[in-house]
């Protein structure tokens, strides 16, 4: 599929199917999300650009590889965002964090922004923006856009299950923005609910109804 990256690796797909899994609890939920967020973050930044810098080893010198630009942005969107955050901060522990604040209003399934804060230098930055579902693509259209409106040139989606929906109306608002996502689903259903799914990804990390 054009703009879309289905990280399949069996360490990721085995994980999911646990995530799905109803029984499995708030913790194990939280911890899962965290450790597929790592290995999809892996992914989403296999291709970052490289400099070579000058170290010393104990031994010799060495013109030594190096992440090269500006500290990347990690922009979740709340609440379920934040579930890949920490994984992700492991591997990149100087990242930057932007933080965006959106709900899904239940009878129209359009998102309502309540919080925006970002770094201000964002069109010099790499921003991967982050949600487990992309289920209508309301929310992350609307969250790129309003990167976008901010400077964010150099934009990056990481999901965790998609919806066909999602993927047409976000890769149709911003065919510039790859997205890479563990699996696509069949299909929503009349509340905006991903089926299979894992049912609703915020209230099962953090035990709500
Ligand atoms: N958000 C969720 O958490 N789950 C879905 O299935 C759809 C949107």
């Amino acid at each position: 599929m054009q703009g879309v990256t289905v990280v399949d690796h069996p360490l990721i797909q085995h994980k999911l199917t646990l995530m799905r899994d109803k029984h499995r609890s708030t913790k194990n939920f939280r911890e899962l999300l965290n450790e597929i967020g790592m290995l999809i973050c892996y992914e989403v930044t296999r291709d970052l650009p490289l400099e070579y810098v000058d170290i010393e080893t104990p031994i010799a010198p060495m013109k030594a590889p190096a992440i090269a630009g500006k500290k990347l942005v990690f922009a979740p969107i709340l609440r379920a965002g934040t579930g890949f955050l920490e994984g992700m901060l492991n591997l990149v522990p100087s990242a930057r964090v932007a933080h965006i604040g959106l709900y899904r209003n239940p009878e129209t399934l359009q998102s309502v922004e309540y919080y925006f804060k970002a770094p201000h230098d964002l069109a010099d930055r790499l921003v991967i923006v982050m949600d487990p579902m992309l289920a209508t693509g309301n929310s992350v259209s609307a969250a790129v856009t309003r990167l976008k409106a901010h400077g964010a040139k150099n934009i990056r989606l990481m999901t965790l299950l998609s919806a066909p929906e999602g993927i047409k109306t976000f890769t149709e608002a911003h065919p510039d923005v790859h997205v890479w996502t563990a699996a696509i689903d069949s299909h929503l259903n009349d509340h905006g609910y991903i089926i299979p799914g894992l049912g609703d990804a915020g209230d099962r990390m953090f035990g709500t109804k």
